[in-house]
């Protein structure tokens, strides 16, 4: 069982009386027999909403209702009633929670091995930005409407759901509510979650957006965290040493955003890795995050930053059409540590590229879809981790009003705006030795 790790540690630590996570884990019951379920809808408590829940290839299967509350209903072609219970201060679970919420956190439903693309000996770059936004909507597309549909529940949202998936959170502050230790998934996360800026600078081409958007992030009193590269470019000491200056945050971004990082021999990935404070020596000491260029990732590559970073920006919570395919993300809102030990913040809200390119919405539309995801992150307390790249609003114009329409949003609701540095001290991330 594996309750000593992920947000578990953390929220379950939170919540235990007796300040240890077994005594939670050993108040739970969960059952491990049943049928694996790949598409099913669940509700929450009194939340008249349905959610998409997978099982992930996990045994599931009705629990005993009687003289229960019940946390977790299911709907499925297989399974249908009562999935997680409280009764006598315990909690019965129709299929194993904590071994399904590490699948969900791992990825270990989705097949994380090297894109096609990223194999090719010629660069993924080589084929026009607009044609791969073009070739994205096809895929859609197809997905949606051609792909036969299976019988049954199979029309609605497939898991995990998108733009937003908080489906692993809602289900373990069921639980929790079950043993009556409280609502909050994380009792340290501020009760209104916290928002997270952050910006990947891809080319070096892109130098003029990075102040477009500081421009607007001035104007709402903002401060933001910003990626770079280490070897396709090198961001120019004055406009490094300016970012800094301002507050700002800068997170490395990889090496060459060729999407091969993940899939090198760790000897490769460590120099490439650690060629960050090489190229910038200046930021020895303040740099302590990292995200993968195209939020490409394995294993691997985790156990390779965590020996050079602080904490890894890199998974998305839920992502269509990524380098990995129809569906893949950890399909939760909250920090994480992984197996091995590395904090995760999570991309929690959909991505500027997919909004503008791929589904070609506009400034009010895009601001729009991010108040909403950010709604519903920071409803569950989450950390809204909002991407716009400088590279794309030198694309398109529509982003930039749809940024400053965002950030007015934020400053008017008076939400939380932090680095990812400090989110990542509130989760106690520890410094490595890297920047010595
Ligand atoms: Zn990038």
């Amino acid at each position: 069982m594996l309750v000593d790790r992920g947000p578990l540690s953390s929220a379950y630590l939170a919540h235990s009386p007796a300040g240890d996570v077994a005594s939670i884990a050993s108040r739970v019951d969960v059952r491990r027999r049943g049928v694996a379920v790949g598409s099913a809808r669940v509700r929450f408590g009194a939340d008249p909403r349905a959610h998409a829940f997978d099982s992930l290839e996990l045994p599931v299967g009705t629990v005993d209702a009687a003289g229960a509350e019940v946390l977790v209903s299911i709907e499925s072609d297989e399974v249908t009633g009562a999935l997680v219970v409280a009764r006598d201060g315990r909690v019965e679970a129709g299929f194993p929670f904590f071994d399904w919420e590490a699948r969900c956190l791992d990825e270990t439903y989705v097949d994380l091995s090297q894109p096609l693309y990223s194999r090719l000996p010629v660069s993924y770059g080589i084929v026009p930005f607009m044609a791969r936004a073009a070739l994205l909507r096809v895929a859609g597309a197809v997905r949606t409407h051609v792909l036969p549909k299976k019988k049954g529940v199979s029309a609605g949202p497939s898991f995990p759901e998108y733009p937003v998936c908080g489906v692993v959170d809602r289900m373990r502050t069921e639980v929790l509510r079950g043993l009556s230790l409280g609502e909050a998934p994380i009792s340290f996360t501020r009760p209104r979650g916290t928002l997270v800026l952050s910006h990947d600078m891809d080319e070096l081409s892109a130098l003029p957006g990075v102040e477009k958007l500081r421009a607007i992030e001035r104007r709402h009193a903002m401060t933001s965290s910003w990626g770079i590269l280490s070897e396709k470019y090198r961001m120019p000491r004055a406009s490094v040493t300016s970012l800094v200056d301002e507050g700002c945050e800068i997170f490395s971004h990889g090496y060459l955003h060729d999407g091969r990082l993940p899939y090198l021999s760790r000897a490769e990935q460590l120099r490439r890795l650690r060629h960050f404070f090489e190229a910038y020596p200046m930021l020895r000491g303040h740099t302590r995050g990292f995200r993968c260029g195209q939020l490409a990732r394995s294993r691997s590559l985790y156990s390779a930053v965590q020996q050079v970073f602080d904490y890894d920006l890199t998974p998305p919570t839920t992502e269509r059409g990524g380098p990995y395919g129809a569906r893949s993300g950890v399909s939760t809102v909250f920090p994480f540590w992984n197996e091995g030990g590395l904090l995760h913040l999570p991309l929690t809200l959909p991505q500027d590229y997919f909004l503008a390119f791929v589904e070609r919405l506009s400034g009010p539309e895009i601001a729009d879809r991010w108040i909403s995801a950010a709604t519903d992150v920071l409803g569950m307390g989450g950390v809204a981790m909002h991407l716009i790249h400088p590279d794309n609003v030198l694309r398109s114009s529509v982003l930039l009003d749809a940024y400053d329409r965002f950030l007015r949003w934020a400053r008017d609701e008076g939400i939380d705006v932090r680095l990812p540095g400090e989110v990542a001290q509130r989760f106690g991330a520890r410094p490595v030795a890297h920047a010595v």
